[in-house]
């Protein structure tokens, strides 16, 4: 980096030191820690927090910043500064903008509206109550409305919100990404409810230990590096990184639901070789950290979907699988292929197939926006979450537990948030298609179980950049157009016309 960036850097190094610190602390909670440490952890946790939006938001940062950019609007000062700096600068700028952007007293009331409205959620859904956690719902969505005032937006409140999760997209951007594919992900979805296919489901019980070690096996052949990252149990699965040097993973194994946690493995690994493929001379730079939440999640979805739930990576891994497990002697590679894409509306987006999925995003993305933007009252969402389910799914919920109460989110103030997901797999989708062309003899590589070549092209081509680019820049620069639904809708419509036989 720049020899005049010096004191900036080292600013910023500071930062994401404490900001590593707390990660691994919540990686500790999350894994080993013992019951009774909670307390304490959540206090060192948030004093860590605070300790970072302070130097964030301080003279000594904001004097240095100063020198090269007008803090109150991020116009860059110098005019004889390269293309590099100019986005080095602007990212700095807009991490510095979005703390300095909410008052000392909002950020406590919110972080403090965040850990009870969690514990509220986690009560409601367990009693099946919504109202046990209305009031507190309705807090946070007055007081996002409110961040997204501060923060400021041009024409559109929920793009406020958009912006801290994936810079650069909009409502109107994805209005009309979503648009293009809905349609079509409902008729591909009737045409698969009127397949006379039959598939077979996987039942029975598999030995943990042989789970964790099939896991163990396939994240190390897709370039996981054991070395520099580990994994481990949780009861929700999850990546998080303190330096590309030491990323950590988990995963969860359930002794009658081997398919879950083989691909949370294999999703995670792919977050996890993201973190790993970042470049360790960026640390602490913006350029050393990922590109947006939509993009991280392309990662894990390829590898997971694209790789995983497809019939040339089990021309591998079916004989090493029925090694391990017994039970899918009797299936041969075309069976087991349909058995991992089972197609099937359900009430919870976690547990959702590929072809239902954004569908559950877009549920969610229309009730965010309503919230945010046009009013919707809190007390009225069980309703309007159902009526959209009977929409989208022709499912009504047997309880709100299984609806509105469903996902943790919203407790946390994550508004925004959702649409990540979907464009995750609108990106991977086109990732991968770069990828396999641009890969020589891609699907004999992958029969072959030779899954490294993948792994560095993703490095090359992605990881390293870190968030030099917006998302839809990086997208143009990797596959030559803009994000589009397009390859996801070909690539769902090959796939699944095969199996159910459309
Ligand atoms: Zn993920």
């Amino acid at each position: 980096m720049r020899e005049k960036f010096k004191k900036l850097n080292e600013l910023l190094l500071e930062m994401q030191k404490i900001e590593s610190i707390s990660s691994l602390l919540h990686w500790d909670q999350e894994t080993y820690m013992p019951e009774n440490g909670g307390e304490i952890r959540s206090k060192e946790i948030s004093y860590l927090s605070s300790l970072k939006h302070q130097k964030q938001v301080s003279n000594e940062f904001q004097n240095e910043l100063r020198k090269f950019v007008n803090i109150d609007n991020g116009k860059i000062l110098s005019n004889e500064i390269n293309d590099n700096d100019k986005r080095f600068l602007d990212r700095v700028w807009k991490d510095f903008h979005y703390e300095n952007s909410l008052p000392q007293k909002f950020v406590e009331d919110l972080s403090e509206l965040t850990s009870q409205s969690q514990m509220k959620w986690i009560k409601a859904k367990e009693r099946n109550d919504f109202s046990l956690f209305e009031p507190y719902l309705k807090k946070m969505v007055d007081m996002k409305k409110k961040e997204a005032d501060h923060y400021g937006y041009s024409t559109n409140r929920y793009d406020a919100l958009l912006e801290q999760f994936e810079p650069g997209i909009t409502t109107e951007k994805l209005d009309d990404l979503f648009n293009g594919l809905r349609s079509r992900l409902i008729k591909l979805i009737e045409k698969i409810k009127n397949s006379s296919v039959k598939i077979k489901r996987v039942k029975g019980k598999f030995d943990e230990d042989s789970q964790w070690e099939l896991g163990m096996k396939i994240i190390k052949d897709m370039g996981f590096d054991l070395k520099s990252g580990r994994q481990d149990k949780s009861a929700h699965p999850f990546t998080i990184s303190f330096h590309p040097s030491d990323v950590r993973l988990t995963t969860r194994v359930h002794e009658d639901n081997f398919l879950s946690s083989l691909f949370a493995s294999i999703h995670e690994a792919g977050h996890g070789i993201y973190e790993q493929g970042l470049l360790k001379e960026n640390f602490g730079s913006p350029f050393g950290q990922a590109a947006s939440f939509g993009i991280h999640e392309s990662q894990s979805r390829l590898w997971e979907n694209q790789i995983g739930r497809s019939k040339d990576f089990w021309k591998k891994y079916l004989p090493i699988l029925k090694d391990h497990f017994p039970q899918f002697d009797s299936m041969d590679l075309d069976e087991y292929f349909k058995t991992i894409n089972v197609v099937k509306p359900s009430l919870i987006r976690i547990e959702a197939d590929e072809v239902t999925y954004s569908l559950h995003i877009m549920l969610r993305y229309e009730i965010e926006k309503m919230l945010i933007n046009e009013g919707l009252a809190v007390k009225d969402l069980p309703k309007i979450w159902n009526e959209k389910m009977k929409e989208y799914f022709d499912i009504i919920p047997d309880s709100d537990a299984n609806g509105i109460l469903q996902d943790v989110h919203w407790s946390m103030g994550a508004f925004g948030y959702f649409p990540s997901y979907a464009l995750g797999n609108f990106y991977a989708a086109q990732f991968f298609q770069k990828a396999s062309e641009e890969i020589a003899d891609f699907d004999k590589k992958i029969q072959k179980g030779e899954l490294l070549p993948l792994k560095k092209w993703l490095n090359e081509n992605v990881h390293k950049y870190g968030r030099k680019y917006l998302p839809d820049e990086l997208i143009q620069k990797v596959v030559g157009s803009s994000m589009s639904v397009e390859p996801f809708m070909e690539y769902l419509e090959s796939k699944y016309g095969e199996i159910y036989k459309l």
